[in-house]
């Protein structure tokens, strides 16, 4: 079949989802981000969901043959990450994939006790990289690794860890050697329960996207634990998100185009001193501005996907698209809100909930300014 052809069906199977399964859920969503108290998904609703998915054939298309998905090309699956972005219904396919691609780094023995479990989406992981001292410039992590034996011992502390609280197991990034910046990073398996291996607290943040501190106390592994060659890890982090970064793009454009969806439909029927909102100049003005930046955000992600689809190196512009689609989707959120007027201040339309999401999108995976500065770097670079 054509990629053409192949993405269409896919994306169309993924809308469809998201029509029929996820936006009935999303008042409910809603009542439950208000009241704060419980998960916002209940996890009766997570298995159902991704049992569906399952059965559609959705939650493994990018995950690598080996494991039994789909291996789908970034190409396609940005289409499939943009009518997720048009929800505020935080279902999660129950397999990361850049989690796989981290975990294809392992030996035989990781991949039979990981892998698998992974797969079968009875294993949780999380992904632990940031520090109180390092976040948006992570090789300045102080966490160290020593081996003692046949035993790496780890010391140190990360926080916003997503999902450390319940995870199976923690990929976690730490030094090695006497090593400055990216020499010297490593990473490892650590699975949860190991003495020393500590979840201090649950850090409430917006959007109910909750985050972990975590303390290694002398925490014991066996050397087998590391995962890839010991010192080279931070690369794979990098390439890993890299198509994360892509994710978040195309996540966001879904978002935005939610926004303007809303927007629109809300000024064709609204009217103030005798004339609708879709009449205003200044409605008109955002709406123009909003689609052309969607349409912009798309042409650039199908860019960068296809260069990354073909191997090549797509960094600049994805670390483009990581700042312009969260900042897009953030401000369509807000003149959605502004064409709302009282309406978009509640908490009962999705843009409350989507509002949040665009917001954190700016700090995570790497913030805005950091993003920038990695550009420019780059573009400086063609003229130095
Ligand atoms: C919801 C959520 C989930 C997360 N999940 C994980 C996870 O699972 N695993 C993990 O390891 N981490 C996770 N993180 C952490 C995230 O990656 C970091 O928060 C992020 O990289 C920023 O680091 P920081 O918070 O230390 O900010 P800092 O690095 O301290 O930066 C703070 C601010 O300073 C400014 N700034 C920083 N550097 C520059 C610069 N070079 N130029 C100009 N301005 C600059 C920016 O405005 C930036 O927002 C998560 C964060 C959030 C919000």
């Amino acid at each position: 079949m054509a990629l053409d052809e192949q993405a269409r069906m896919i994306r169309e199977t993924v809308a469809r989802f998201v029509q029929r399964e996820l936006m009935p859920l999303e008042q409910e969503v809603l009542q439950r981000m208000t009241r704060g108290t419980e998960p916002v998904l209940p996890s009766e609703h997570q298995a159902r969901l991704g049992a569906l998915a399952s059965e559609l054939g959705i939650d493994l298309l990018d995950a690598p043959a080996e494991v039994g998905g789909l291996d789908m090309p970034a190409s396609i699956m940005v289409g499939v990450f943009e009518e997720f972005g048009k929800t505020c219904v935080p279902f999660l396919l129950p397999r990361q994939p850049n989690l796989f691609m981290s975990l294809l780094a392992g030996s035989d023995e990781q991949k039979a006790k990981y892998l698998a479990g992974y797969q079968a989406g009875t294993l949780q992981g999380a992904i632990a990289i940031s520090e109180p001292v390092a976040g948006g410039d992570p090789a300045g992590m102080m966490t160290r690794a020593e081996l003692d034996g046949n035993e790496w011992v780890i010391n140190g502390r990360k926080i916003w860890i997503s999902y450390a609280g319940h995870a199976d197991f923690a990929i976690v990034m730490a030094r090695v050697g006497e090593g400055q910046r990216e020499e010297g990073i490593t990473a490892f398996l650590v699975d949860k329960g190991t003495p020393g291996f500590i979840v201090e607290r649950e850090i409430p943040m917006i959007g109910h996207q909750n985050t972990f501190g975590v303390v290694f106390d002398n925490c014991r592994i066996p050397a087998s634990a590391v995962l890839g060659p010991v010192g080279g890890g931070y690369a794979p982090m990098q390439r890993r998100l890299v198509i994360r970064r892509l994710e978040i793009g195309s996540t966001n454009v879904g978002r935005a185009q939610r926004a303007l969806d809303m927007m629109c439909e809300h000024a064709l029927q609204r009217t103030t001193f005798g004339t609708r909102l879709s009449d205003r100049q200044a409605i008109q003005w955002w709406i123009a501005d909003i689609g052309t930046r969607i349409h912009a955000a798309r042409l650039m992600i199908a860019d960068a996907a296809a260069r990354y689809d073909r191997g090549e190196d797509a960094r600049t512009e994805i670390g483009m698209i990581k700042v312009y689609a969260p900042e897009l989707a953030y401000e369509a959120v807000d003149h959605a809100m502004q064409t709302l007027g009282a309406l978009g201040m509640t908490k009962e339309t999705a843009l409350f909930a989507m509002w949040q999401n665009a917001r954190l999108a700016r700090i995570y995976e790497g913030p805005s300014e950091v993003h920038r500065q990695a550009v420019a770097r780059r573009i400086l670079k063609r003229y130095s």
